[in-house]
């Protein structure tokens, strides 16, 4: 029985039970460490959803937001900052070559909502087609591209005709985008449906089809990208440009915010009051994404992010772990029992992992700053599980 001052008590007496929450207080954090409000120190391998790519109070982060807040907390899109054209110059640099401008969000579902709502402006196609197993967001346009959220969507219709490619099905994605199709969104590693890797020759498949039916394609990169998989976007790692590449998570380490990146021809097609928002593009969140992008370059994360990648690759193939998916540090551990019951084990031994829409897949999110000596206490963790 949880104490009536505890948190847990009161979030549930005020906030809506939606959420299945996990069984500790976290109070503060450093480096890839969380401490939860009792003293326990839990090694964070999810971080928050994918957020925390520099893991917990990273200096550089920190200072970024205390000086910012400092000088100048929030102005909106009805001015030019500098902090924002830095951010958008530093995007723009990270991006495959044809991505040359930025609309800031605050999300991952607004910037595919963005990304979508572009797509149909600009074709004036109303049909979406998605893959299998993806996941986009909470929003209507962004839910509506999601794999079976018929059971949560609650809007009466969805804005657009919708439909799904088999993953990896390169003849079946061939045959589906058709010349009514505004655009095809796919995120280059499916991160809910358990760190899924599509293939190669499936993304090149959705690249080539779209061009030739003028439909766009547009990277959901909320999950997978920010140096996530060890490259600055996932997709760049198949040499794949798509038209649109959509942003959040590990863009701000941590502050709510998000990007939808796009070529100047589609820029060239919005004028002013064609899309908008308020908190958008905001100097703190403008100045955490200068402090991650930079981070990321000047600590050598992306090499970081891949040399973690094949050690656990290479030493957490133990316990209950039968073989690893995904890429980076975007991973999906498939497991011989329930991953619920994994994660359980593991957190009893103080270390964080997380679930996925797949019931026997493990998820690892870890922050990119990750070090060798994590992955070998995962690695004994998992060896200890069922014994
Ligand atoms: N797209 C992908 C691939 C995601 O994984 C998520 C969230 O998990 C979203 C979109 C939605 O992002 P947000 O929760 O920031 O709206």
């Amino acid at each position: 029985m949880l104490a009536a001052t505890d948190p847990r008590t009161r979030e549930a007496a005020t906030t809506l039970p939606v959420y299945g929450q996990l069984p500790f207080v976290p109070e503060s954090g450093t480096g890839c460490d969380i401490v939860t409000a009792d003293g326990r120190r839990i090694l964070d391998l999810y971080g928050g959803h994918a957020v925390a790519a520099l893991g917990y109070n990273h200096p550089r982060l920190v200072k970024a937001i205390g000086d910012q807040a400092g000088k100048l907390q929030f102005q909106s899109n009805a001015v030019a900052l500098e902090i924002r054209a830095q951010a958008a110059e530093k995007l723009v640099e990270i991006a495959p070559d044809n991505l040359q401008k930025v609309f800031f969000v605050n999300s991952g579902a607004e910037a595919n909502e963005n990304a979508l709502r572009v797509a149909c402006t600009v074709t004036r196609r109303r049909k979406i087609l998605a893959v299998q197993h993806g996941f986009h967001g909470r929003t209507a346009a962004a839910a509506a591209a999601t794999w079976n959220s018929s059971s949560w969507y609650g809007f009466p219709q969805t804005p657009f005709d919708v439909d799904f490619i088999t993953r990896d099905d390169c003849a079946d994605a061939a045959a589906r985008i058709e010349s009514d199709v505004a655009a095809v969104i796919v995120e280059p590693v499916q991160g809910v449906a358990g760190a899924y890797d599509l293939s190669t020759d499936f993304l090149r498949a959705i690249r080539r089809k779209s061009a030739q039916v003028g439909a766009l394609m547009i990277a959901d990169e909320v999950q997978s990208g920010i140096g996530r998989c060890g490259y600055n976007f996932a997709i760049q790692a198949a040499d794949v440009q798509p038209d649109i590449i959509t942003s959040a998570k590990s863009l701000g380490g941590g502050m709510p915010c998000g990007a939808m990146l796009c070529s100047n021809a589609l820029a060239e097609q919005f004028g002013p009051g064609s899309l908008g928002t308020t908190f958008g593009g905001g100097p703190l969140a403008a100045a955490a994404i200068v402090a991650v992008l930079d981070t990321i370059a000047q600590e050598g994360l992306l090499q970081n992010v891949r040399a973690r990648e094949q050690q656990i690759r290479s030493e957490c193939t133990v316990g209950p772990i039968q073989r690893i998916q995904g890429m980076g540090l975007l991973l999906g551990l498939v497991c011989d029992q329930p991953a619920a019951e994994v994660r359980d084990a593991l957190l009893q031994q103080d270390i964080l992992t997380g679930t996925s829409a797949n019931p026997n897949i493990l998820r690892i999110l870890a922050p990119l700053t990750l070090q060798e000596q994590h992955v070998t206490q995962l690695a004994d963790a998992l060896a200890q599980i069922g014994k």
